[in-house]
């Protein structure tokens, strides 16, 4: 407690939310040297009224962790160890694969001859994470792209 009371004193209170679930629970952010101290459920939201789960009440550490990965993670088949990409490398391998697999799997008609203008070989689960705008474009993206399993893991 004392160890939090030195952290926070004289911070700044920043009001967010929760990233991690559809929930939506409120935070109050403390920030101290453009630096963040604390999180900590906020009591005005009225859908948490101050309390967060244990995945929100360490939050602190989504931030601060010094193990936090900055940086695009590849191991490539049959490869034994990571390899570090630059993020636009490893965008351009994602629409490189993209690009492919709907060129591949795109199915113009059924067998009947009927229209079916889609693509079974790709499917997306978004995370709970995603906001609604987030959301959006990515259901406007994979439509456009023919795409029709797409699903997100939240279910509150
Ligand atoms: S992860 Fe927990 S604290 Fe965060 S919004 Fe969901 S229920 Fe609330």
């Amino acid at each position: 407690m004392a160890d939090w009371k030195a952290r926070t004193e004289g911070a700044k209170v920043v009001k967010s939310i929760c990233p991690y679930c559809a929930v939506g629970c409120g935070q109050s952010v403390y920030v101290k040297d453009e630096k963040i101290v604390q999180i900590e459920g906020d009591p005005d939201s009225p859908i948490s009224r101050g309390r967060l789960c244990p995945k929100g009440a360490a939050s602190l550490s989504l931030v601060t962790n010094p193990l936090r990965e900055y940086k695009v993670k590849y191991r490539r088949p049959f490869g034994t160890r990571w390899e570090e990409l630059p993020l636009e490398r490893a965008m351009e391998m994602i629409a490189d694969r993209v690009l492919e697999t709907r060129r591949d799997t795109w199915e113009s008609t059924d067998g009947d001859g009927h229209t079916l203008n889609r693509c079974y070989g790709i499917a997306h689960l978004g995370g709970a994470t995603l906001d609604n705008e987030e959301n959006y474009l990515m259901k406007k993206l994979y439509t456009a792209l023919g795409v029709v399993q797409v699903e997100n893991q939240a279910r509150i």
